[in-house]
């Protein structure tokens, strides 16, 4: 379509040790589990992965350089944070979510059960509706680093219309 921007966004964080006491934040979600990721911020690698894929898809760049994890006004800060911000970036381009659709790659724990909340929290976030978020797990059947539970790693993908764009193909089509 005229004006759309497909983005891509990869992430990875270890998991802390159970002693560090972080809680596990996964798509602004906080999740039971005895380990949380080890990062900056929250190391929520589902809206990081988020955030990369707006930001790639409109050209500004990506998260590390606009939150450096060298900025200590970053530590320990909320990802959803982040993706207001690059959702604020995109809706002042223009941009609006065609879709998203999200792969969390992880051994362990159980991602199913919450990704209905998950959903909930991206789609306000994007100001799109939840039926244009996808979000589903996959388990990395003890294969590598990710396989024996090390960490978690997550993949993006989103498209956006510009709205001016498809103001003007909608009126083109309506006078036919
Ligand atoms: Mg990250």
């Amino acid at each position: 379509m005229i004006g759309s921007r497909v983005g891509i966004g990869y992430d990875i964080h270890p998991f802390a040790p159970p002693e560090a006491g972080r809680p596990l934040v996964l798509g602004g979600v906080t999740i039971p589990h005895p380990r949380g990721l080890a990062g900056h911020s929250d190391a929520d690698v589902v809206l990081h992965a988020v955030c990369d894929a707006i930001l790639g898809a409109i050209g500004c760049g990506d998260l590390g350089g606009r939150f450096p994890d060298t900025d200590p006004g970053n530590e320990g800060a909320s990802s959803v944070e982040f993706l207001r911000a690059a959702a604020a970036t995109m809706s002042g381009r223009g941009f609006k979510v065609c879709n998203l659709d999200v792969v969390v790659v992880a051994e362990e724990p159980k991602i199913a059960p919450h990704v209905p909340a998950m959903k909930d929290l991206i789609a306000r976030a994007l100001g799109a509706p939840e039926d244009r978020i996808s979000i589903k797990a996959k388990r990395p059947e003890r294969l590598g680093a990710l396989g024996r539970g090390e960490g978690i790693a997550c993949e993006s993908v989103i498209l956006l219309g510009h709205r001016g764009a498809i103001a003007r193909l909608r009126a083109l089509l309506r006078r036919g």
